[in-house]
């Protein structure tokens, strides 16, 4: 169970969380986030030292402090609890006092970093034990580790969790940190922001557990943006190849990258709502349950890049090339159309464009059209399920369309439109798609 920033983030949440964790007698990894914002006031504090400003980290460190001395006073009711509490805080804090004093450096940043998680695990296990409810703490930093490309380590995870395990077979209750582990080179690393979604699925992996549960606070997956359109409803269920599709949308309830460990020992995943705990929220597994259109989602700020070329015609090798320059400035592409004599293709950076047109221009005349938005409709097996196409097109036939893509998987449809019609575009599918 992985419970997010938000959800541990005022002592009653945290009461929240010891409730939803003790429902049921099942041996449970309970995997935290850092208490809402902590983990921004450490980037914070951490670029301040960076750029030597040391009197502006001290007062960031102090603010934070003085949020946790209080958060302590609220959570704990009991003098030994509370001075326990008081003593962790103490210590990451002197922690963070004594880095004022010595030079920057990366190592330095992660160890930084590491803090919030470190201490949101420590207040809730001092909670629990206040509590009298029996647990133990997992340090992430023993078992949690990734390789010198940063791709995490789920052969060494495993037997490293299950050895822990094992030391404490008489446990049921496990608390651990997200986001934190250990690197090549044994240093105190991170998963990148918002990496506890993928700490929770590589533990669950790691174990083969029965499920793994992200708690949040929305109801799951929705099939629609509810800041575009009125009414949206939670998926009820998604194969993990349609979750994949939906990822790169930023789905923000779901970290994009987390879920391949659950996906490789297919564990499936659950998202629920801290604030509707008997919501059925989204599963994640490998069966995707019904056939159809599941989701319509939008990405903004696409640039499409168009390449046209009579020497494209009968000729081979030609994308190769054109491939090759992106690689070259580390530009992925996501959508791709071809006609005989010309490819288009889309980018979401605008880092390397200039770079990139110039180099594709000894290729064709090279036209750019930017603030697109790439709008995806996923779902199980939607190329072949009745009409979905023409359903689609007779929705949408008001919107200009600037590219199709569509047969690269049986589960998505995306449309390249001008970002200006892509909020009529979400409404018109809404009602096209879904009768909502
Ligand atoms: N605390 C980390 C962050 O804010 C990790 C997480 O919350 O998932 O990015
Ligand atoms: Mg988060």
């Amino acid at each position: 169970m992985k419970f997010g920033g938000t959800s541990v983030g005022k002592p009653e949440r945290m009461h929240q969380v010891s409730q939803l964790i003790t429902r049921d007698a099942e041996p449970t990894i309970v995997v935290l986030s850092a208490l809402s914002g902590t983990t921004n006031a450490l980037v914070e504090i951490s670029n301040s030292l960076a750029q030597g400003d040391r009197t502006g980290a001290k007062q960031k460190i102090d603010k934070l402090e003085a949020h946790y001395r209080a958060f302590v006073l609220d959570l704990l009711k009991e003098e030994h609890t509370r001075a326990k509490a008081n003593a962790v805080i103490t210590e990451h804090f002197e922690f963070l006092n004594i880095i004022l004093r010595i030079s920057f450096s990366e190592a330095l940043n992660k160890d930084i970093l590491a803090q919030g998680e470190l201490m949101s695990t420590k207040l809730f296990s001092t909670y629990l034990e206040e509590k009298g409810i029996d647990h133990m703490l997992l340090p992430a930093l023993e078992f949690m580790s990734v390789d010198s490309n940063e791709e995490p380590q789920l052969g060494s995870i495993k037997i490293k969790l299950s050895q822990l395990l094992q030391q404490n077979s008489d446990k049921k209750l496990f608390i651990t940190q997200g986001y934190i582990c250990r690197n090549a080179k044994g240093e105190v690393d991170n998963l990148k922001r918002g990496g506890s979604d993928y700490t929770a699925s590589l533990v669950a992996a790691a174990i083969n557990a029965s499920v793994c549960e992200i708690w949040t606070d929305i109801d799951g997956m929705h099939n629609n943006d509810p800041r575009v359109v009125e009414k949206t409803n939670a998926i009820k269920q998604l194969s993990f190849d349609e979750a994949a599709e939906l990822a790169y949308f930023g789905a923000k309830i779901l970290h994009p990258t987390c879920i391949w460990p659950a996906q490789l020992e297919n564990v499936p995943v659950k998202l629920l709502n801290t604030m509707q705990p008997d919501a059925a929220g989204t599963v994640i597994m490998k069966e995707a349950g019904t056939v159809g259109v599941k989701a319509v989602a939008a990405k903004d700020g696409i640039i499409a890049i168009k390449i046209k070329s009579s020497r494209m015609l009968l000729a081979y090798g030609f994308l190769r090339k054109v491939f090759e320059v992106f690689e070259k400035y580390h530009t992925s592409i996501d959508m791709i159309t071809t006609s005989e004599v010309a490819v288009s293709v889309t980018i979401d950076s605008d880092t390397s464009l200039k770079q990139i047109v110039k180099e594709l221009e000894p290729f064709g005349t090279v036209d750019v059209e930017k603030d697109q938005s790439i709008v995806s409709i996923v779902g199980n097996e939607i190329a072949q399920t009745d009409h979905v196409l023409q359903r689609l097109f007779t929705a949408i036939s008001e919107v200009p369309v600037t590219m199709v893509s569509y047969g690269g998987s049986p589960h998505n449809i995306s449309l390249l439109v001008p970002s200006a019609h892509k909020t009529r575009m979400l409404q018109l599918l809404n009602s096209g798609l879904f009768g909502l």
